[in-house]
């Protein structure tokens, strides 16, 4: 089976980096949609207008309504068809990219991705999540072409909220070993194909990153400050877990995520909450020895991340709800099966307990002794 690396056209990543975003897309087009939640374009319209229009742009800024639904995704295209656009800019978080994400697909033309926040691994890929107007899950889209830029300014990724870095970092640490997992067991990526040395070296950079960098790079974006080390680790959270998770496969921790958007009291939890405990679980599940576990769900709870069911509103979850979220973790087309060896529901239901009980140990420091 063939192998396959894919990627965004262009990353740039800095301290008011969104100055420069003109100068960058330059070649990409001449008149742009600018995709933002009134927040954000509150926040940085204005620099993106004044950026683009430096790089010779005719600039559109677009209110975004607030969910990646497919009303929207039409109203956005009929909006990059009027003003006859050629590149698109989706600013803010996850769901006003993916949006011009999927418009684009409609409406040919460029894609800026402009994250302003490090919270997921989502603006370089070329995945889309598809909601109703109400919110509700409809699906995971693979859409064929990355963006062509992804442009990431650490000043303001730093100035927003810490909890958000802390679950990119969350979101980061699982994929190593989630390509790991896949690559072990010659499981295909999201392009349907083996995964690249290439991309594996990426997810572990990933996690390389994290570690050497996470404390000192959570202290300073507490402190709004962007330090060298912020850097290292918005790289890891946008850059090279996007590439490492798309190129290199994904496994448990993310299907087990899944598996626990189904409980409503754990929506108050980020993407990259979950995605913490579902990492912990699936080292639980793959049976490493207890050092290397609480290492790592250590080194987690040291970032702010949750390490016990309950700090993801799970308090005293019942038998059934573990159930619901395993059964859900383990259905046909999850890529829990790209682990190396069989999952069956009840592996996964007594893996989340297994983590738990690490999770509860860390939090005890020890002290009840046992
Ligand atoms: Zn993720």
């Amino acid at each position: 089976m063939t192998q396959v690396f894919r990627s965004p056209a262009g990353y740039v990543q800095g301290r008011n980096a969104i100055d420069e975003l003109g100068e960058h897309a330059a070649d990409l087009g001449d008149n742009a949609v600018v995709l933002g939640d009134e927040l954000v374009l509150d926040l940085v319209g204005d620099r993106v207008r004044d950026g683009l229009e430096a790089g010779g742009f005719d600039v559109t800024l677009e209110a975004f309504n607030e969910e990646c639904s497919e009303t929207e995704i039409e109203r956005v295209a009929g909006v990059h068809e009027e003003f006859g656009a050629d590149v698109i800019v989706g600013a803010g978080g996850g769901k006003a990219i993916d949006t011009a994400r999927a418009a684009r697909e409609h409406t040919g033309g460029a894609l800026i991705s402009l994250p302003t926040v490090a919270s997921t691994d989502a603006p370089t890929s070329s995945v889309a999540v598809i909601y109703t107007e109400d919110g509700e899950f409809v699906e995971f889209h693979v859409y064929e072409r990355h963006p062509e830029l992804v442009l990431v300014d650490t000043e303001i990724v730093a100035e927003a909220p810490t909890r958000l870095f802390r679950g990119g970092i969350g979101d980061a640490l699982a994929t190593w070993f989630e390509a790991e997992a896949a690559h072990q067991s010659g499981a295909t990526t999201i392009f349907g194909t083996r995964s690249t040395r290439t991309a594996q070296q990426i997810a572990r950079l990933a996690y390389t990153t994290l570690r050497e960098h996470g404390r000192s790079a959570v202290d300073a974006v507490e402190n709004d400050a962007v330090t060298e080390s912020v850097e290292a680790v918005v790289e890891a959270n946008t850059l090279l877990s996007g590439l490492g998770f798309e190129s290199g496969g994904l496994a448990a921790a993310h299907a087990i995520h899944n598996g626990l958007t189904q409980l409503k009291a754990t929506h108050d939890a980020t993407h990259g909450e979950k995605v913490t405990i579902g990492t912990i679980a699936q080292l639980v599940l793959e049976g490493h020895d207890d050092a290397f576990v609480e290492d790592v769900a250590g080194f987690a709870a040291s970032m702010g991340l949750p390490t016990t069911l309950a700090e993801i509103g799970l308090e005293d979850p019942s038998t059934e709800n573990l159930e619901v979220v395993a059964d859900v973790a383990c259905a046909t087309e999850e890529t829990i099966h790209n682990e190396p060896f069989p999952v069956v529901p009840a592996d996964v239901r007594d893996a989340l307990v297994g983590a738990d009980a690490i999770g509860h140990r860390l939090s005890a420091g020890g002290r009840d002794g046992d």
